[in-house]
């Protein structure tokens, strides 16, 4: 077969689909609303030394999965396709001197993520995550009212099974020396791990914890959990998250050797889950504390915590549960017409009853109105407007499948909105 297709790992979504991201997107944003979070929207590319200093040089997403741009013209600055947001949005926090809002500052957005990875069910190369952001606020509650927030999204979309794994990731005081008795523990069996899980090993243990591969996983059931290993303040954050959490409609389980991918998480470190699923498709989301994030990028030193719930496993999840809202159907009423040259009348009747609040197209063709009928109640349609040849209009009820006699046209398109209105 010849002709293009589209690119690996880049998907055309069609119907059921379309309309059921589209419906998890805009739920998104109205759970954002109603909680108080500010929209943000941010561009679709960065500097590739914002992904660079934020997620880490050793982190996947930088080292192999970045899309990078050429610099054009003049612009010798390198861009990326963003691969996460939250970089992005601490990157808007400094930009605009968010620091002098009341704190935290919460925002939430929706977006179109790029990964270069390898493709799979549940996996793609362009994906779009549901993202929340609660800047300037270090202490456990936020991290209950974020970690509540994406949870009460899932629940409402039909996803009442959704489970919390929590964890804390420890700080900048704890977790060296954490690093380090994983270091150790993972060494003696250093010869037997995958070539990427001893890069790993020398350059970010934290990360085997991860590993899918048979031998990482075997060896870290045994590996000390960070748990053991907090400061004393990590520590009563996470003990007092752990008991706010168990007031919380959602089931939250332990899970000590729960790390994220990205480098700069502290503390409060989570997933949402569905259990059940296959490999990765169970995993929904995730979130962490980002405590050293906003001073990182160069601001100021400043707490912050937030969720990325990816909005396409959301649909194959509900897909896979017989979930997926219904789509909406073809028009309610379709404007035909006798003469071919009243298409334009037609395309202007069909807009006035689209403006008036009914669902309408015309038909645009030249065939008989014999076939245009047909066409109708193929589309569902529950009624018909024809235009005559002298103009007045003929209202025909696909339903009960009657017909009125010609009328002047005001009439004519008032009954048919009734109509609708009785039947739709
Ligand atoms: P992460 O930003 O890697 O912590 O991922 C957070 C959530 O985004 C995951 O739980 C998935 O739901 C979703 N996600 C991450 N990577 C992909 C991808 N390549 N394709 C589809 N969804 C993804």
């Amino acid at each position: 077969m010849s002709g293009f297709q589209s690119p690996r790992g880049l998907r055309d979504l069609l119907e059921p689909l379309a309309s059921a991201h589209g419906w998890a997107t805009d739920r998104a944003w109205a759970a954002a609303d109603a909680a108080g979070y500010a929209r943000i929207e941010l561009p679709i590319a960065e500097e590739s030394a914002l992904f660079e200093r934020a997620v880490g040089g050793t982190s996947d997403i930088v080292s192999k999965e970045l899309y990078r741009l050429e610099p054009r013209g003049d612009d010798a600055i390198t861009l990326a396709l963003r691969p996460e947001a939250t970089a992005g949005a601490v990157r808007a926090y400094i930009q605009h001197g968010m620091r002098s809002q009341p704190q935290p500052v919460r925002l939430a957005t929706v977006a179109q993520l790029f990964r270069y990875d390898r493709p799979q069910k549940g996996r793609y190369r362009q994906f779009t995550q549901f993202d929340i952001e609660a800047i300037g606020d270090g202490g456990p509650g936020i991290d209950l009212e974020v970690i509540e927030l994406g949870a009460a999204y899932l629940r409402e979309l039909g996803l009442t099974d959704v489970q919390v794994h929590l964890n804390s990731v420890g700080c900048a005081t704890c977790r060296p020396a954490y690093v380090e008795t994983l270091r150790a523990h993972f060494t003696p069996a250093a010869q037997e791990l995958s070539e990427v899980d001893q890069s790993r090993l020398a350059t970010n243990p934290l990360r085997l914890l991860d590993s899918k591969e048979p031998a990482a996983v075997k060896r870290a059931a045994s590996a000390p959990v960070i748990t053991d290993h907090l400061c004393a303040d990590c520590a009563a954050h996470h003990a007092a998250v752990t008991a706010g959490l168990a007031t919380i409609g959602v089931t939250v389980l332990a899970a000590p050797r729960l790390v994220r991918g990205l480098d700069y998480y502290t503390r409060t470190a989570w997933e949402y889950l569905l259990p059940g699923e296959q490999g990765q498709q169970g995993a929904l989301g995730g979130g962490g504390r980002y405590d050293g994030l906003v001073e990182l990028l160069g601001g100021t030193p400043t707490p912050a915590i937030g969720f990325a719930i990816g909005i396409d496993r959301v649909v194959l999840a509900l897909e896979a549960r017989g979930l997926l809202p219904a789509v909406a159907g073809g028009p309610a009423i379709v404007v035909a017409g006798i003469e071919p040259d009243s298409v334009a009348d037609r395309v202007a009747i069909a807009g006035q009853l689209r403006a008036a609040g009914a669902s309408a197209r015309a038909d645009v063709s030249t065939r008989k109105i014999g076939k245009q009928l047909e066409g109708a109640v193929r589309d569902g349609a529950l009624a018909v407007i024809i235009v005559e040849p002298d103009g007045r209009l003929t209202l025909r009820d696909l339903v009960k499948a009657n017909q009125a006699e010609p009328a002047e046209r005001g009439g004519v398109i008032a009954a048919a909105l009734r109509l609708v209105q009785n039947e739709g």
